[in-house]
Formats: structure tokens, C-alpha cells, sequence
């Protein structure tokens, strides 16, 4: 049996755990904190729950692919809320809008804004449709992108699609309205991208959203990562906690295993979860690297970061569904501030998340656990996390009691937490403090983005939000079966 070390329990972690274990390689999956999930952690307090990172499933079907390995499907093994609408987001002139899977209802919405905008929504789905009929349908989410030749191949497909069209530039292609122009292209915030320069490749969300779905795992997201660990062990591998690699070893290019502090392990093939800047920057002497060296990752230009607040208040608010968006004004500066000037901007996007409103046991009766998010530069800006988070965390609460009419939210609190973009870099190990990864942009996707195989050394792979095809519920399990497929071709 061929032995395999995970660097990290992340989904990208257990989900190719879950791919060799079931092929029968014998995986141990080590991970650094004392709990399992990476971003998809969670914990309890005072009788509260919260999920720390991802708030929703869609895309099942990627979901179903993973499950297929043990023969069942998403229905058998996770308990699902339907969720809609998906969002209600309110704008700062007192307008909002309940985005959701229903064609009709949206189209009557945004007939009062503008009714030309209305008439071309069937249009725009049926655009993000083609898309990602012709990316995720044509598996090029899972398709390890190692030589330059498959991404020549890509290229007409991608100018076909004009995927080198921003985000945004498709999205304002369509519509006129600045709510609807936010509303189909803010998607990429959800993942580290700059909706004026990903690619619009993401305008396949609207598509995905109105037809598979946005889902809400019973009794809290984390119950995905209970499930991925279950289907990993009873597979028979093994998972251990509270051990930070500090080393991948590495004898004339090949790897040979890893270092924690106090322990070696020996193994045929290591794939690392952790972030791939820091996996190549600390793990690995990057003097001895060709492609992945000092310098490019230095040069790389990296995602965003978040910024979250937890708060468990003995209070509801009617006016917020499962899923809120608080939209900035000025959104072309905003997104230049984080993403270009590295500093925070005057009016930033909110996302405010209410899964006690779906699922009751997630807070006491009668009271709400409400997470917070908005997006932040990462480390390259010169703000001290450690002193300014007190007074980013009172600013945004003020907002929101004050300008937004969550009445007494201050004086309600039970239980208040945050993570900041220095608990990302401290507790994750993400580069820069970016959850992301490599900002995803087309020079920095597929063959652009670190591949799924090492490019510098032997028996080493990738798997996570890191590499191909990027972040994301979705996009993680879709790079644990690209690196799979790696390891299949290496014959290992
Ligand atoms: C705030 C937030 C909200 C999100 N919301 C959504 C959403 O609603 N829907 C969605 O689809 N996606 C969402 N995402 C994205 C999605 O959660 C991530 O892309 C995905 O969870 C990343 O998984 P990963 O496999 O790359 O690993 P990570 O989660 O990065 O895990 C890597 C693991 O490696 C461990 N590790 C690091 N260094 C070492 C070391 N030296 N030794 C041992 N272990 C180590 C870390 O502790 C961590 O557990 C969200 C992400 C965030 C941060």
C-alpha cells in the first residue's frame, strides 16, 4: 500500500483523502489546530453556534461526485434546507431586493428598477448557463491544467465565452441599473476576486444558484466536514490533530515525508492543503525552487482578505433573512481600495449571515447567532490587526445599530468574537492572511495557477482554494479530483 501524507483537514484535505483511501492508498491526513475543517471550522459558545467560513452548498452535483466514491449521494448523507430567497440585499438609498432561484419573481423585481434590465434577465441566465454547460459540464473544473498545450486548447473555448471579459464588463453588458449590475457580479467577492477583473467566467453563478440551489446543512455547515471525516475514516484512514508541519522532506528533489517538531513521517507521496505560498515559502528550502521561488511568490498578487464578527445576541431582527448584503456605494473605488491600494475603504460591502433563522438550534431560544463579514485588504496594507480590530469591530456595530436600524444590537450582545486577516495568517497559515489564495484573475487561473502536481519537486501535489480551479466548496472538491487524476497518471 502506498503510504500519503494531507498537510491540512481541509475539504480539500478530506476530499482527497476520501479519493485515494477509497482506491486503496493508505492516507493520514495531519492537521495543525485541534480541530478539522481549515476555513469550514466552527465553534460554540453560551449556547450559540457559528460556522466560520462557508454559509451555503450549491453546486451538489460536485458534491454528489465525491459521495459517488462511496456509492451514495448527497440526499443520503446530508440533511439539507432549501434556502430562498438566497439573499436580500439592501442598498444605501433605501431600495433592496430579494435575489432568488425564482425567474418571475426576480424579473418583477427588477422591473422597478428598470424595466429593459427585466426584460433582459432571460437572456443573461441563459449566458451563464452556456457557461457553465461549457466549463464545470465539460469538466474543466477537475482537469489539471499541468502543460501549457491544455491550456493552448482552452483558449478558443475561452475567447468563445469572451471568459477575458471582467465579471462586471459581462454583467454590465446587460444590465443598466447599478443594483442589477451588483446583484449578477458580486460573486466572485464570495471567493477573493475583484468582480472588475476576474474573469466572467463567474457569471455561471446565477445559473448554478437558480438551478441546483442554495443549501443549508442541518444543525450548521460544519455537519459537511462531520460527514467528510466519517466517510474518510470508515474508509479506514487516519486523521490527526495538533500536528503543525514544519518541514517537507525532501531528499534531491524528491519528497520523502514530513517534519513536525517532534515527530518525522516517512510517505510515497505528500499532498499539501495548506496554502501553497506558505506550504513552498515555509515548508520547503525555496532557494531549491525553479518555478514556485522566492521571487514569484513575492510578485504574485494575491486575494483579499475578510474580515469576521460573531455575535450572539439575545434579540431578533425581522428585517434579515438567512443571507444579507449590506452594498457599498461607490463599488469600482471600493474594490480598488481593498484589492489595489491595500487600504480600507470609506463605504465597504457587509454580508450579514442569520442561520438561526433556518435552523433554531443554532442559537437559544428566541435569539439569533448572526455572523458578520466584510471584505478587507490582506497583510500587504499597513493596518496593526491587533490594535485597530476593537475599533473596526465597534465601528461596524455602530453602523448597524445606527444606520441600518438593528435597534439595540450593542446592548443585546451575549457572545462576540472576530477573526481577523492576522487570525488567517496565525491560525491557517493562509499567505498574507488571504483565505484565497493567488487573486483569481486569468493570469493567475488554470495553467497560470500552482498546479495540482508540483512543478518543482517529486511526490509532491497540491489540493485546496490554492490551486486549480480556485476556491470554494465547489472549487475545492473539484482540485482534490484534478490532483487525483495527477496521481493516477504518475502511476503511484
Ligand atoms: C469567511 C469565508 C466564507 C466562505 N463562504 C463560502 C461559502 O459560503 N460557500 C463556499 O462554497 N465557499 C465558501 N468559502 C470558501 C471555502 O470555504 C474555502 O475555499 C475552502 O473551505 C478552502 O478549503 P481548502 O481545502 O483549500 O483548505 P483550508 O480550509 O485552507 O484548510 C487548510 C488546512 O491546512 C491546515 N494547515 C495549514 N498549515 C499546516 C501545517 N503546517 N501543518 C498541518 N496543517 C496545516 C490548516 O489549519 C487548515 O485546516 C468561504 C471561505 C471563507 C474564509
Amino acid at each position: 500500500m502506498k503510504k500519503v501524507i494531507v498537510i491540512g483537514a481541509g475539504i480539500g484535505g478530506l476530499a482527497i483523502g476520501i479519493r485515494l483511501q477509497s482506491r486503496g492508498y493508505d492516507v493520514t491526513i495531519v492537521e495543525k489546530n485541534n480541530i478539522i475543517g481549515g476555513h469550514a471550522s466552527r465553534f460554540t459558545e453560551s449556547g450559540y453556534t457559528f460556522d466560520m467560513g462557508p454559509t451555503f452548498l450549491t453546486a451538489l452535483e460536485v458534491i454528489d461526485s465525491l459521495f459517488k466514491v462511496v456509492n451514495k449521494k448527497v440526499e443520503d448523507l446530508l440533511d439539507l434546507s432549501s434556502l430562498d430567497p438566497f439573499f436580500r440585499i439592501f442598498f444605501k438609498d433605501n431600495t433592496s431586493f430579494d435575489y432568488s432561484g425564482d425567474a418571475e419573481k426576480m424579473k418583477i423585481q427588477m422591473a422597478r428598477f428598470n424595466q429593459r434590465d427585466a426584460g433582459l434577465y432571460d437572456d443573461f441566465l441563459k449566458n451563464s448557463k452556456k457557461i457553465y454547460d461549457e466549463i464545470i459540464g465539460k469538466g474543466y473544473g477537475s482537469l489539471p491544467f499541468s502543460n501549457l498545450s491544455s491550456m493552448i486548447k482552452f483558449l478558443p473555448k475561452a475567447i468563445k465565452l469572451k471568459l477575458f471579459k471582467s465579471n462586471y464588463g459581462l454583467t454590465s453588458s446587460y444590465f443598466d441599473d447599478y443594483r442589477h449590475r451588483f446583484i449578477f457580479s458580486f460573486h466572485p467577492l464570495f471567493i477573493g476576486g475583484n468582480p472588475f477583473r476576474t474573469s466572467s467566467i463567474y457569471s455561471m453563478m446565477p445559473y448554478v444558484e437558480q438551478s441546483i440551489g442554495m443549501w443549508f446543512v442541518k444543525n450548521g455547515m460544519y455537519n459537511f466536514i462531520n460527514t467528510l471525516q466519517n466517510i474518510f475514516t470508515d474508509l479506514g484512514g487516519k486523521i490527526i490533530t495538533s500536528f503543525p508541519v514544519s518541514k517537507i522532506l525532501i531528499n534531491s528533489k524528491k519528497v520523502i515525508g514530513v517534519m513536525s517538531d517532534s515527530n518525522k513521517m516517512l510517505a510515497d507521496i505528500v499532498i499539501s492543503n495548506s496554502d501553497v505560498s506558505y506550504t513552498y515559502s515555509q515548508l520547503i528550502d525555496t532557494e531549491k525552487s525553479n518555478r514556485w521561488n522566492k521571487d514569484r511568490i513575492i510578485n504574485s498578487k494575491y486575494a483579499n482578505s475578510n474580515f469576521l464578527i460573531f455575535l450572539g445576541v439575545k434579540k431578533k431582527y425581522p428585517k434579515l433573512l438567512h443571507h444579507n448584503i449590506i452594498f457599498s456605494q461607490n463599488y469600482k473605488d471600493t474594490m480598488t481600495d481593498i484589492f489595489d491600494k491595500n487600504i480600507l475603504p470609506q463605504n465597504f460591502p457587509i454580508y450579514i449571515n442569520v442561520p438561526s433563522i433556518t435552523d433554531p438550534s443554532m442559537a437559544p431560544e428566541n435569539c439569533d447567532s448572526i455572523y458578520i463579514s466584510t471584505p478587507v485588504p490582506n497583510l500587504k496594507s499597513n493596518i496593526d490587526w491587533n490594535e485597530f480590530s476593537r475599533s473596526f469591530t465597534n465601528q461596524i456595530i455602530n453602523y448597524l445599530e445606527t444606520d441600518f436600524d438593528l435597534v439595540g444590537l450593542r446592548s443585546n450582545i451575549v457572545v462576540e468574537k472576530v477573526f481577523s486577516p492576522l487570525d488567517f495568517s496565525q491560525k491557517r497559515n493562509s499567505y498574507l492572511g488571504s483565505p484565497w489564495g493567488l487573486e483569481p484573475i486569468i493570469f493567475q487561473s488554470a495553467y497560470f495557477r500552482p498546479h495540482n502536481k508540483s512543478e518543482d519537486y517529486e511526490n509532491l501535489y497540491f489540493v485546496g482554494a490554492g490551486t486549480h480551479p480556485g476556491a470554494s466548496i465547489p472549487g475545492v472538491l473539484m482540485s482534490a479530483e484534478a490532483t487525483e487524476k495527477c496521481i493516477i497518471k504518475d502511476n503511484f
